[in-house]
């Protein structure tokens, strides 16, 4: 079986969120001796590119509308990665220092067209084309119905939804900008008005996943205006927890922390990998240390963290330490409550690989209040690295995250994005470190918890199976 993926992010590659994480690691948990997963992504003007050598594989060109682009395949000259991946370089559009920005439209339907016309160059075509998020959900309705892609139709295809709130609209003034299709379908396309790439694929897919059970239930409900096609095709959608890549986030090898460990040694570790985050950002060692990462954004319930941390930091029980970038305002009320809390708090906003797994393995808790929360690998993450998840129960934090309260229990949970309720979960999280025993028990227990992609690699296969 011959696997593809396509998608617009892939660790190390490229990474804006999750879907780098995961698309970086599927392929290699699912090729053996008769699978083969393979990468397609776009060729991007980054410090991965920059810092490695390519050859071309192949040449075109493709038109988009009446335009036409030239293009190329590329491929790494050193293998550096345990699949193989290609780049699609269409130079005028793809060829940025960001990954998503202005233009979007027109970059990654180059992207899927440049993708697909390579695709029916190959001698034997794929057994499965799987397509992440809405930066490559016109392929399901291009490989259904245009024209130039007919020999594809046979072709098995997923889309996996990453995050539903995000869906690639346009305007169907740029529809000739599509391959051409059978214009009678020309309302597969459409949702509410709008060419909705999402919606577009949802349709057209032979299978749709989402990255957890709770988050494809609660897509039903609340799906930023897809709710009803949702429930429509809830006969071929499925959720499938992501698992995280233990070749990469292990406590035992990580090259980027300060000191690693293993479950023998997690006190010392966390020791040495905390006191390097409390020297560096002035922060208090005796006291716990509370830690989010990741985008300042709604969905996150970003907006409330500069209250949420001011009520918790003037109570004086914990240290906060924030990693991320996002929303300029909040980003800058962030930045103001350092000079209030010095010794407490700081911020560093930007983006930072290394940063994230020495905050990850010194932390003593990780702050995760979502509104929404697809799968959330962040949790999964300090789970692995004996950080106590605190988090709103919604999404894949539901599944993932049990109470202390509860039988078996391990982490903070809440049920509301609230400021009340983040400050509240805090509290009893200062609580839980103040009870030495039961707090280093908690975080044995964690570090061993499964989540690696074995099980939700084979998940996968059994789904291309049953749909082909
Ligand atoms: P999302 O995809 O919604 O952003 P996920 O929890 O699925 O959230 O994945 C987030 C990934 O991005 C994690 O690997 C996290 O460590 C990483 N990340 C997010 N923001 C930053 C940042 N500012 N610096 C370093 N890593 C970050």
């Amino acid at each position: 079986m011959n696997i593809i993926h396509i998608s617009a992010e892939c660790y190390p590659v490229a990474k804006v969120g999750g879907l780098a994480d995961v698309v970086g690691a599927l392929p290699k948990y699912q090729s053996n001796s008769t699978i083969k997963a393979q990468v397609i992504m776009p060729f991007y003007d980054n410090k991965f590119t920059q810092e490695n050598t390519f050859s071309t594989i192949y040449e075109s060109e493709l038109s988009i509308g009446d335009d036409l682009y030239n293009f190329r395949i590329l491929v790494l000259k050193e293998k550096l990665l345990d699949f193989d991946i290609f780049f699609v370089d269409v130079s005028e559009l793809l060829f940025k220092d960001y990954v998503y920005s202005f233009n979007d439209t027109e970059r990654f339907l180059s992207f899927q067209i440049a993708a697909l016309d390579w695709l029916l160059t190959w001698d034997a075509y794929p057994n499965v084309i799987h397509c992440h998020d809405h930066h490559t959900g016109l392929i399901p309705f291009m490989l259904q119905e245009s024209d130039k892609y007919e020999a594809f139709r046979k072709i098995p295809n997923v889309l996996t939804i990453h995050n539903a709130q995000y869906q690639g609209w346009f305007s169907h003034d740029k529809v000739n900008l599509i391959p051409a299709f059978n214009f009678n379908n020309v309302g597969l396309l459409d949702w509410n008005g709008q060419i909705n790439p999402l919606a577009a694929a949802i349709k057209c897919a032979w299978g749709v996943t989402t990255v957890s059970p709770s988050y494809m239930e609660e897509l039903k409900t609340n799906a930023n205006g897809l709710e009803d096609l949702l429930s429509a095709e809830s006969s071929k959608c499925f959720g499938v927890l992501n698992g995280i890549d233990w070749k990469i986030w292990n406590t035992k090898t990580d090259t980027y922390v300060k000191k690693t460990y293993t479950t023998k040694t997690i006190a010392a570790g966390k020791k040495a990998n905390k006191k390097y985050l409390c020297d560096t950002f002035n922060l208090d060692i005796d006291k716990p240390l509370f830690a989010f990462i990741g985008r300042l954004v709604g969905e996150k319930g970003s907006d409330l963290f500069p209250e949420a941390f001011k009520n918790s930091l003037e109570k004086g029980g914990a240290n906060i330490l924030l990693l991320g970038s996002g929303n300029d305002e909040v980003e800058a009320e962030l930045e103001k409550l350092k000079v209030q809390f010095e010794g407490v708090y700081n911020a560093f906003i930007g983006y930072d690989e290394t940063l994230s797994h020495i905050i990850y393995a010194g932390a003593d808790f990780l702050l995760m209040p979502s509104r929404v929360e697809p799968c959330g690998l962040n949790q999964m993450y300090s789970l692995r690295y004996g950080t106590i998840p605190v988090v709103r129960s919604i999404g894949g934090l539901k599944d993932t995250v049990i109470d202390i309260s509860e039988e078996g229990g391990f982490g903070i949970c809440h049920e509301n994005t609230e400021v009340s309720e983040i400050n509240t979960a805090i509290d009893r999280g200062v609580e839980l470190y103040k009870k030495k025993t039961k707090f280093y028990k908690i975080r044995k227990q964690i570090i061993e918890i499964d989540h690696s992609w074995d099980a939700s690699a084979q998940e996968y296969i059994n789904l291309y199976k049953s749909i082909n």
